[in-house]
């Protein structure tokens, strides 16, 4: 697979470098984003959605409910880099008088070999890469951010489902149930349980809901309950971060156990 990834030779950077540190880097670099792209790993905003890393797949730069996927042909923020791609792209695809733009699926542009150079230079002006994402990030979730390490890994993991409660433990094989061991009835040990019926934790999770109730109250329609709002949900909102992590901070959810408990 690594070898069908790989563009034209000529165009990767030289290996012995040349002296020419900087563009050496960039070259890298560039190549990095293309097989990132490539492979449908660029951290576009729907691979971010899809990865639990943003709250939503739209592109940012449109702010047109466009769903940033590397098929998103028409973003406003690259019209020009993007329209030169393409007819670089044409260009380089002429067979005869046929035009094949804008039918041409991106998976079919990233595949080709002689469209490599017109998406390396596209990748070189439009920055669909890191940095943007980064600065986005911390925009977007500057609480969970700004949280000791532990605890914000401690989050994003529950939010993510990677949390180590029971289900997680058995299903990678660390537990051979998937009951809650706070709990003398030992029901599954869901997020959901976890946040709102857990015996153990009953005064923390009242606390927490209070505290969603209230980050999630506009105007004078009442917040989100206890009794109706999937946890899911709540993780997957920015203005609950808060009241999710001085929950986690005051209890021992989504901790590893101090030891195997059969
Ligand atoms: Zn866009
Ligand atoms: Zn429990």
């Amino acid at each position: 697979m690594a070898c069908q990834a790989l563009p034209a030779e000529e165009l990767l950077p030289d290996a012995r470098g040349r002296g020419d540190k900087i563009a050496f880097k960039t070259k890298k670099a560039v190549a990095a984003h293309f097989f990132h792209l490539r492979l449908q790993k660029a951290p576009t905003a729907a691979y971010l959605h899809g990865t639990g890393r943003r709250l939503d797949d739209k592109c940012w730069w449109c702010n047109s409910g466009a769903v940033q996927t590397r098929d998103h042909k028409f973003c406003k923020r690259w019209k020009d880099a993007q329209r030169l791609l393409w007819r670089r792209v044409s260009e380089a695809t002429k067979e005869g008088g046929r035009k094949r733009w804008p039918a041409t699926a991106t998976a079919a542009l990233l595949a080709d070999d002689r469209c490599t150079e017109a998406v390396m230079n596209f990748r070189s002006t439009a920055k669909i890469k890191s940095k943007a994402y980064y600065k986005r990030k911390a925009k977007w979730d500057k609480t969970a951010a700004n949280a000791p390490k532990a605890l914000a890994s401690r989050y994003f993991q529950l939010r993510l489902n990677k949390a180590p409660t029971a289900p997680y433990l058995m299903w990678t094989g660390r537990r051979t149930d998937d009951k809650c061991w706070w709990c003398r009835k030992a029901p599954k040990q869901t997020r959901e349980h976890l946040m709102k019926r857990c015996a153990k934790w009953q005064k923390e999770q009242d606390v927490l809901w209070r505290a969603i109730g209230l980050a999630t109250k506009v105007g004078d329609k009442e917040g989100w309950k206890r009794t109706s709002t999937p946890v899911a949900r709540v993780l997957a909102d920015a203005r609950c971060t808060e009241a999710i992590l001085s929950f986690l901070a005051s209890t021992h959810v989504g901790k590893w156990p101090d030891k195997p408990r059969e």
